[in-house]
């Protein structure tokens, strides 16, 4: 994730002057029968303007000092077009559709201009009057885009923006506005995502000043007031059950419906169905903070939102970072792979946020409707889904498309998702256990404990059903399960060898989200009979990731109950300096592609050499994974490390075999672990 310092301030002021502009030609529009009292109003406008810009400086800028060409032009505008051209009319926008229209922060906002009616400003009270009872009113917010309607406008923005230039007449920006009788609420959403409010009192003082005025408004009020509660009822509770409230999209549910709908027509129509999850988003809510995540979030939504209103299909967020889309075949989406083209290619676009930029990326899955493919709900969703799994799977910020091979995956997946509970549950899964050896006298210090499990008569791969195990919530009861199992064959080896036999067992990071992940632990210990000194917990850095404070906790206590930690697969994942200084740990565990092409890598060679050196330099253990060959034990050896673990000293073997290895091939006894 790339972020970068940017500025944007110029942008944020400018939109902020817009804002006030616009906020002004509210009460220049209110402003307009009393020109009796125009100079007072007038002295009393800039009155306000100059307090608020002065209150929201102070307030809102955190070091984002206004300039005073954005007080001068916000006022001059205001006061040219009050004292100018009086036939002048602002330009008023009104949005007709479902409300919660939001634009993109750095969109280009001319397309929102065709999704909206543009009605000519008139001097009419009644447009006031409607404005507030069928847009701000009833739905709660409508959006007021604002125009390069000057060239004051058109040069500044122009200078301090950059890019592409901005002609008279285009939309610049866009306010959701709030209103009542005496206040109006307008919140910028426009560049950088920064939001500005401008809290305008004042109209209460303008409606007061005219009576007759008030009274009408009062007496419409009352005329209204009913449907406009039923009305603003419906409209919210309408829109809430069905939209996400942070990006305005359609909620899964009602995505669903659509694909139903869609599905169960007479001619099966041809569409797309696109799964997106942001890449890494986690790691932008923890560096950046979830406001960042919220800006993001909201953009891509935007984003997605174009692309449906663009096929003429629909977006929706079904959470978190996933969102989903239906694209109906057209000739701008010709096929699933334009259409993933776009998404990845749409979404990829940098995101600012308070100043900062963000560089996001997707994955995305697809799958086809239509009469050559698949036309049931359930099963576009499945597939898009396998195919945004194999999309992940090959390295993220990219999309796949739904094929055969994505299909046998996912029966697979199926498979092992539906046999591994009852597995479970009959305690099925097996152990195997392999001997971490010390490498100077070639005997095993202890044994890593390894799930095994056979689905029918073939074997699965563990990283296949742990995996599933991991998604399906039921990892930490597999992991206690072969713990169980390794503790009693440590027993067993103890009892026949007349000595303390170690083991080692991995817990998967999600383990870690548990409170009390040790009274699990421990409890399993106790009914083998296991001292829990003779235990080593194996654990991958993504355990730290997550939140060091929390892991260092439940590593705390388990090793207050006497228990070893290793970090497992060092060099693979997130590893560094930093958690190597922050996290407890007693042992080091080098992953075993270090070891590949270690004999004719000298880099690599060097590479391990180092790590050695600097876990021995914090008083870490050190073992070397995946030792094959004699040429690699011999290079190993010389690095310095005392341990070592591969097929060259032993493949995993079951519960009596390594009984036997045990006895036979003798243990290194001396308690060398700490702790
Ligand atoms: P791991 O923890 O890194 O386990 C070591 C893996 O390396 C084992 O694969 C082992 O069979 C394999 N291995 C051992 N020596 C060699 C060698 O010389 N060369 C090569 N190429 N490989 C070697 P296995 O048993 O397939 O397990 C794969 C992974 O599955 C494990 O990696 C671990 O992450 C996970 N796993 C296995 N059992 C459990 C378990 O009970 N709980 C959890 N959470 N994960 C488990
Ligand atoms: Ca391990
Ligand atoms: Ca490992």
């Amino acid at each position: 994730m790339k972020l970068l310092r940017h500025q944007s301030l110029g942008s944020a002021a400018l939109v902020f002057a817009g804002a006030l502009v616009l906020a002004l030609s509210f009460f220049a529009i209110s402003l307009w029968e009393f020109s009796r009292t125009e100079a007072d109003d007038r002295a009393r406008i800039v009155q306000l303007a100059e307090a608020f810009v002065k209150e929201y400086a102070d307030q809102h800028s955190e070091g984002m000092p206004l300039p005073a060409s954005f007080r001068r032009i916000g006022l001059e505008s205001f006061l040219q077009t009050r004292v100018g051209d009086k036939t002048h009319a602002p330009v008023r926008v009104r949005v007709p559709g479902p409300p919660g229209l939001e634009l993109g922060s750095e969109e280009p906002l001319a397309h929102v201009a065709q999704k909206i009616t543009v009605i000519a400003e008139s001097r009419d009270p009644a447009i006031y009057e409607e404005l507030r009872v069928e847009g701000s009113r009833v739905i709660g917010r409508s959006i007021f885009p604002t125009f390069a309607t000057s060239e004051v406008c058109v040069s500044c923005h122009n200078k301090e923006l950059g890019g592409t230039p901005y002609k008279a007449g285009d939309v610049m920006g866009a306010f959701v506005v709030e209103s009542d009788l005496t206040a109006f609420v307008m919140r910028s959403l426009a560049y950088s995502g920064v939001a500005f409010g401008v809290l305008l009192l004042g109209y209460q003082l303008l409606a007061n000043r005219e009576n007759r005025r008030t009274r009408e408004i009062v007496e419409l009020e009352g005329q209204v007031e009913l449907e406009r509660q039923r009305r603003e009822a419906e409209a919210h509770s309408n829109f809430v059950l069905s939209h996400d409230s942070l990006t305005g999209l359609a909620r899964r549910s009602v995505f669903m419906e659509r694909l139903r709908e869609l599905c169960s027509q007479q001619d099966k129509p041809n569409f797309f169905v696109a799964l997106i999850d942001l890449d890494d988003f986690k790691t932008i809510n923890d560096t950046m903070g979830h406001d960042a995540g919220d800006a993001l979030l909201t953009t891509v939504g935007h984003r997605l939102k174009r692309i449906a209103v663009e096929g003429g299909g629909l977006a929706a967020r079904f959470g978190g970072d996933e969102f989903a889309l239906i694209v109906p075949q057209s000739e701008q989406f010709p096929t699933m792979h334009a259409t993933g083209s776009r998404v990845v290619e749409l979404v990829r676009c940098e995101v600012i946020h308070n100043s900062f930029s963000i560089q996001p990326s997707c994955s995305v899955g697809l799958s086809a409707c239509g009469p050559d493919h698949v036309h049931d709900d359930a099963y576009l969703l499945k597939y898009a889904d396998a195919a945004l799994y194999a999309a992940k799977d090959a390295g993220k910020n990219q999309f796949r498309q739904f094929n055969d091979e994505i299909l046998k995956t996912l029966n697979r997946r199926t498979l092992i998702t539906s046999a591994l509970p009852r597995a479970l549950k009959y305690n099925e899964l097996d152990v195997a256990l392999q001997p971490k050896v010390c490498l100077a006298d070639g005997k095993a210090v202890e044994f890593e404990t390894l799930a095994r499990w056979n689905l029918g008569a073939n074997s699965v791969d563990p990283d296949e059903f742990v995996r599933v195990a991991e998604e399906t919530g039921t990892i930490f009861d597999l992991d206690l399960a072969i713990l169980a199992k390794g503790a009693e064959f440590a027993v067993s080896a103890s009892n026949l060898i007349g000595a303390p036999v170690r083991i080692s067992s991995n817990v998967s990071a999600l383990g870690f989200r548990r409170p009390r992940i040790a009274d699990g632990i421990m409890q399993c210990l106790h009914k083998a009979g296991l001292a829990p000194q003779h235990l080593t917990i194996e654990v991958t850095e993504s355990v730290l990731v997550e939140n060091i404070a929390t892991a260092n906790e439940s590593l705390n206590s388990l090793r207050a109950c006497g228990i070893r930690i290793a970090l497992d697969d060092f060099g693979t994942g997130y590893s560094s300096l930093r958690y190597l200084q922050q996290l407890i740990f007693d042992e080091i565990k080098i992953d075993r592609s270090f070891l590949q092409d270690i004999t004719s890598d000298s880099k690599k060679h060097f590479l391990v050499m180092k790590i050695v050196e600097m876990a021995m330099g914090l008083d870490k253990e050190v073992v070397i994974e995946g030792i094959e060959t004699q040429a690699q034990f011999d290079l190993a050896l010389r690095t310095g490390a005392r341990l070592g673990q591969g097929y060259f000293f032993s493949d995993p073997m079951g519960h009596d075999a390594c009984l036997e290895y045990a006895q036979k091939a003798g243990l290194n006894l001396p308690d060398r672990m700490h702790g």
